[in-house]
C-alpha cells in the first residue's frame, strides 16, 4: 500500500469498532477521504488532540486503491482554528460549512479551489468572529465550484433585469426570477436580499465578511439558501444549523 501525504480539513469523525475512529477528511489532492486512525480513542493515542472536526492537518495515509477506506498512519496539525472552537456560534456555522462539504461534494474527487474556500471560510469566521455571513458566502462559493451556481444578477428565466417586487427565488430554475415570472414561487426576496446575495457571490470571502443583513432580508437569505441547498443534496436542513436553533443562536 503507498504511503501519501496530503493537506485536509478534518469533516467530521465517529467511533469504529472498540478503539478507533473514522476521519473524514477533505483533503488537497484526494477530495474526501474516509480513513481509519487505528486506537484514536486509547487515551495515550498517538493522535492526541489532532483529529478533532474543523481541525487543518498534514495528513499521512495508506492509500488503499479501489477501496473507500484508508489507513491514518500520522496528522500533524497545521491549525486548529481555536477561536471558533471557543464560541459556540462560530462552531455552529463552521460545522454547517464542513456539514455542506460532506454532503455536497462526490467521494473522492479533489478540487483545490473547495478546499481553498473551506480554509478561507473558516479564517475569516475565526478572524472576523462573523459565522452566518460567511456560511452564506461559502455555500454560494460552493454551488459555483461544484457547477451550480445560482443566477443572482438577472432573471433566471426570461434573462431580464431584476427590477421591480416581489422578485422570487427558485431553487429548481437556480437562481433569481423578475416579477413577471415570479409567480406561484414559494421564496419572496426583497431587491435588498437579491442585492446582498448576488454581492456575496461576486467578494472575496474577507470582504463578504464585512457584509450584514438585518431582520427580514437575512430570514429571506437564510430560507433561500436552505431551499437552495436541500434541492441539491435532498437534504432538509444542515444539522449544525438545527443544533444552532436549538440553543438560541439563530
Ligand atoms: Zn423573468
Amino acid at each position: 500500500m503507498p504511503l501519501r501525504r496530503t493537506d485536509g480539513v478534518i469533516l467530521r469523525t465517529y467511533p469504529f469498532r472498540e478503539t478507533s475512529k473514522i476521519v473524514v477528511l477533505y483533503s488537497l489532492h484526494f477530495g474526501k477521504l474516509r480513513l481509519v486512525a487505528k486506537g484514536a480513542r486509547r487515551p495515550k493515542s498517538i493522535f492526541g488532540g489532532s483529529l478533532e472536526p474543523i481541525t487543518h492537518v498534514k495528513a499521512l495515509f495508506y492509500h488503499r486503491e479501489g477501496r473507500d477506506l484508508h489507513t491514518l498512519s500520522q496528522a500533524d496539525i497545521v491549525y486548529s482554528f481555536q477561536g471558533i472552537k471557543e464560541d459556540l456560534g462560530l462552531l455552529g456555522y463552521a460545522s454547517a460549512a464542513c456539514e455542506v462539504v460532506l454532503r455536497w461534494t462526490p467521494g473522492e474527487a479533489p478540487s483545490p479551489l473547495l478546499f481553498r474556500a473551506l480554509l478561507g471560510a473558516l479564517r475569516e469566521m475565526e478572524r472576523k468572529g462573523k459565522g452566518e455571513t460567511l456560511l452564506w458566502w461559502f455555500e454560494l462559493r460552493a454551488a459555483e465550484i461544484l457547477g451550480h451556481r445560482p443566477e443572482l444578477g438577472r432573471c433566471v428565466f426570461c434573462g431580464g433585469p431584476l427590477k421591480g417586487t416581489p422578485l422570487a427565488f427558485s431553487p429548481a430554475s437556480g437562481g433569481i426570477l423578475c416579477p413577471s415570472c415570479a409567480s406561484g414561487e414559494e421564496f419572496s426576496l426583497s431587491q435588498g436580499a437579491a442585492r446582498l446575495l448576488a454581492r456575496l457571490q461576486a467578494l472575496p470571502a474577507d470582504r463578504a465578511a464585512t457584509l450584514s443583513a438585518s431582520g427580514r432580508t437575512g430570514e429571506q437569505i437564510r430560507s433561500v439558501l436552505r431551499a437552495f441547498l436541500a434541492y441539491h443534496t435532498e437534504e432538509r436542513e444542515l444539522r449544525a444549523l438545527d443544533f444552532l436553533h436549538k440553543v438560541g443562536e439563530v
